[in-house]
């Protein structure tokens, strides 16, 4: 496929940001500093953040990442740490579970076997439910829930969710995987209900695309972010550090306000249960490549 290389190198990056931040989720740490580091560790690497990191906390499943004045400590949390890396728009998307508080290793166990489970079951021609149900009964045997209106999904160039989705159970879907696709498998589980819902708005944007804005903040941001995001995902505390507080804080405003950006806030477990996630990129092939090599107990 064209541009193989690309996902190669883009994948590997990812996976060694991915090992590079687990290792710095520890007690003591604060959150800003990791996940400032990781995305630092993505560029010495070679690629781009392909979205800010995110490290979302306990009950929180994803799209969480620090604020411009964020003072959380890592303590006691369960922290789903996601990463992405893009070269060209080529992008790998992982993610780990590191359990600070010791309490919840079944929890992050039930998510890596469902991980390796479900690899086992990719190849040409699998109907996607079957993938599903392998996350779905491997969760389920350690007596947890998986997070159903999450799932995996299809990457190409640019497009971090594409189709196909890959369900976390056994929806039904009868489609099947072809050969040349590129997808994310992500099994969450959690101690709770299943279900993830939305809070409040968040620090995470994405370019859906740009509209006339008045305001000189909201245009200049704007060009920053169609030259350098394109229409993938970036946060606030990276434009604070260019433009400022006030600049970016009235110039989103009103790139949202004209619906030139598609907010990603946090999605938070209904109720409230914790939430562990790992996620790896394959190639589907006449043999499946994982294209983000990682130890999952490393
Ligand atoms: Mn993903």
């Amino acid at each position: 496929m064209e541009d193989l290389e690309k996902w190669r190198k883009a994948g590997k990056i990812t996976a060694e940001a991915l090992m590079f931040g687990k290792k710095l989720i520890k007690p003591g740490a604060k959150l800003i500093d990791v996940a400032d580091a990781i995305d630092k560790k993505i560029v010495e690497l070679g690629a781009q953040p392909a979205w800010p990191t995110q490290l979302s906390l306990n009950e929180v499943a994803a799209h969480y990442t620090a604020d411009p004045n964020e003072e959380t400590i890592l303590t006691d949390q369960i922290v789903c740490l996601d990463v992405g890396a893009h070269i060209n728009g080529c992008v790998g998307d992982t993610a780990c579970t590191v359990d600070l508080s010791g309490k919840h290793s079944k929890l992050v166990e039930a998510v890596k076997e469902a991980l390796r489970n479900a690899i086992k079951t990719v190849k040409v021609g699998v109907e996607i439910r079957e993938i599903g149900k392998v996350i779905e009964d491997t969760i389920n045997k350690h007596g947890f829930k998986p997070v159903k209106n999450l799932s995996g999904h299809g990457i190409s160039q640019w497009v971090i969710h594409d189709k196909p989705s890959i369900p976390n159970y056994d929806d039904g879907d009868k489609t099947v995987l072809q050969k040349g696709q590129i997808i994310a498998i992500e099994p969450f589980a959690t101690t709770g209900s299943g279900i993830v819902d939305e809070t409040e708005r968040g620090n995470i944007f994405s370019l859906i695309e740009p509209k006339p804005v008045r305001s000189p903040f909201a245009r200049d941001i704007l060009a920053h972010i169609a030259q350098n995001y394109k229409n993938l995902p970036f946060t606030t505390r990276w434009l604070t550090r260019i433009f400022g507080t006030a600049k970016t804080s009235l110039g989103l405003k009103e790139l949202l306000h004209v619906g030139a950006l598609q907010p990603h806030p946090p999605l938070v477990e209904v109720n409230k249960g914790m939430v562990s996630v790992y996620e790896k990129t394959l190639l589907v092939d006449d043999t499946v490549e994982v294209l983000t090599p990682y130890d999952e107990d490393a």
